[in-house]
């Protein structure tokens, strides 16, 4: 590929130093009020352009965790949280909506800082974070139960009531945004929250936890818990006073969850990964679809759960297609998130980095051809170009297993029926995309696709209105959308003898 002036961002230079850090080590969210760990455990969170460190944050252990779900269930059960109105409860989610946007600069910032992601991709993040607050303020009002039909001597009505304590774990790809996609249903419907944030990115849901006490929320309704999958994490999956478990991340941590619910019958939500097709037929709008599907595996360096990283391209274009594609990558700037012009910045951590690496050189044993840019990458940080696979089949691992970076395995098929089987044949189904001009056939695709959500002649377009989720392996249940109520109640039969 040909060097492109405009893609070069150079070094990472010098970074923004918001007030949040320079207080000391950052603590629990228990109870409104902020805890260091019962047994004193801290960790480093990384600034993954830097490599350097941002600050030290409290590792919680079984008993802080104990102490989270306590607080959790009391707040459950007073007045102040279950005896608002659903006026009130909207109210609060509005108010949280306004203390976000108030502090949306310094929230991207953080975000920024701690997870990689460009500085207008983390604002954006931010805004829809805000944009879910308010969105889910709207159900408290609108959520209604129903009456049955009945014999003369009985009256019968549902009543929709909340879950109860809700343990909401979340990954460190877009992590305030995935935390607002688990708060905001929680509390519109009426229960409470103990949240996990990824271990790799816990500021945004911290300062958020800050944000949340210049808000009518009561203390105890959201606690965060910072640490590690493996013990933090594990210790509310476990947690017998845990009624739900509201997860995003590997398909493996999923399944470990799925497994501990059945002790106290928890009830689960899973948003799990993906290998999602991008399927462009010869008949769409080649540059525009080229274009989209370069920013469908690159976004937020590619660490997408619905990236397009298998993409399909009929046969008679692969060329031109190609071509199209590879100038498209050329030109998107890699550097320092915090340019201006950055377009993607570094992976999230060095583990990952190291993994998205060794899928490249998978692909490489498997006899593929790369195609990736020449740009320069900043010396420090955990950079990575963006790559296209080509001369695999869609039995290669790096066309069956989620790399989760900047990369995609393009590959070609004959006709609509190709399309769709090459499409489905894999173990997920969280999403899809169909390039075409001719509307029969881009509605025969989207029927045809086995996934949770299907963009014709667009990607990676999120709105709460819609529900996301998956089929298959990516997933059990939706987020957002009119089921979500169901996510996050109990329904109960009242039959009252007349
Ligand atoms: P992960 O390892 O599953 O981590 C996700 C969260 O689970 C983190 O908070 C993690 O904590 C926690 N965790 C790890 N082990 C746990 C355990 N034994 N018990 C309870 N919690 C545990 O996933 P990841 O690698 O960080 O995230 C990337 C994955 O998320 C990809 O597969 C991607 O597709 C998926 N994802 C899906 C969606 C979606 O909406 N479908 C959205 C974004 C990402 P620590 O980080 O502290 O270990
Ligand atoms: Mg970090």
């Amino acid at each position: 590929m040909s060097e492109s002036r405009e893609a070069a961002v150079g070094t990472v230079t010098e970074r923004p130093a918001p007030a949040f850090l320079a207080d000391g080590p950052k603590k629990l969210l228990i109870d409104g009020d902020w805890q260091e760990a019962a047994g004193g455990e801290t960790f480093d969170t990384i600034d993954p352009s830097t490599e350097t460190v941002l600050t030290r944050v409290a590792g919680a252990g079984v008993e802080d965790v104990d102490r989270a779900v306590g607080a959790a269930r009391r707040a459950f059960e007073d007045p102040s949280w279950s005896g608002l109105t659903p006026h009130a409860r909207s109210r609060i989610l509005l108010d949280i909506a306004d203390v976000i946007e108030r502090n949306a600069e310094e929230l991207s910032v953080l975000e920024t800082l701690d997870h990689g992601g460009p500085l207008g991709v983390t604002r954006s993040f931010v805004d829809s974070a805000a944009e879910t607050f308010r969105h889910y303020a709207g159900w408290p009002t609108k959520h209604y139960g129903q009456t049955a039909p009945s014999a003369p001597s009985s009256f019968n009505y549902t009543l929709r009531q909340p879950i109860g304590v809700c343990g909401a774990i979340i990954p460190w790809n877009a992590p305030l945004f995935m935390a607002a996609w688990k708060i905001s249903p929680a509390l519109a419907f009426g229960n409470t929250v103990v949240l996990k944030p990824a271990e790799q990115t816990p500021l945004t849901a911290l300062r958020l936890g800050e944000l949340l006490a210049e808000t009518d929320l009561p203390p105890g309704v959201v606690n965060i818990v910072t640490g590690f999958g493996h013990v933090t994490g594990e210790a509310l999956i476990r947690h017998h006073d845990v009624d739900k478990i509201a997860f995003t991340g590997s398909g493996a941590v999923g399944k470990r969850i799925l497994e501990a619910s059945t002790a106290t019958m928890k009830r689960v939500t899973l948003e799990l990964g993906g290998k999602s097709p991008n399927i462009v037929f010869a008949d769409a709008d080649l540059p525009r679809a080229a274009a989209t599907a370069a920013v469908g595996f690159c976004m937020n360096s590619g660490q997408v759960c619905a990236a397009g990283s298998r993409v399909f391209v009929e046969e008679s274009i692969v060329d031109q297609f190609t071509e199209l594609l590879t100038q498209r990558l050329s030109a998107l700037p890699v550097g320092d998130p915090f340019q201006p012009t950055t377009f993607m910045g570094p992976l999230n951590s060095k583990g990952h980095l190291d993994r998205v690496t060794n899928y490249l050189d998978i692909a490489r044993e498997e006899g593929a051809t790369l195609l990736t840019t020449d740009n320069p990458l900043p010396a420090t940080g955990y950079f990575v170009s963006p790559t296209v696979v080509r001369g695999l089949t869609n039995a290669a691992r790096v066309a069956r297993e989620e790399i989760f970076g900047p990369v995609a395995t393009l590959m070609t098929f004959s006709d609509v029926d190709d399309a769709v089987a090459k499409g489905n044949d894999t173990e997920y189904g969280l999403s899809a995309a169909v390039w075409t001009s001719d509307l029969s056939k881009a509605h025969r695709v989207a029927g045809a696709l086995r996934a949770g959500t299907v963009w014709v002649n667009s990607w990676g377009i999120l709105d709460p209105i819609l529900p996301f989720g998956g089929f298959k392996q990516s997933g059990l249940g939706r987020e957002n959308g009119p089921s979500v109520a169901e996510m996050y109640t109990e329904t109960k039969s009242v039959m009252i003898a007349l």
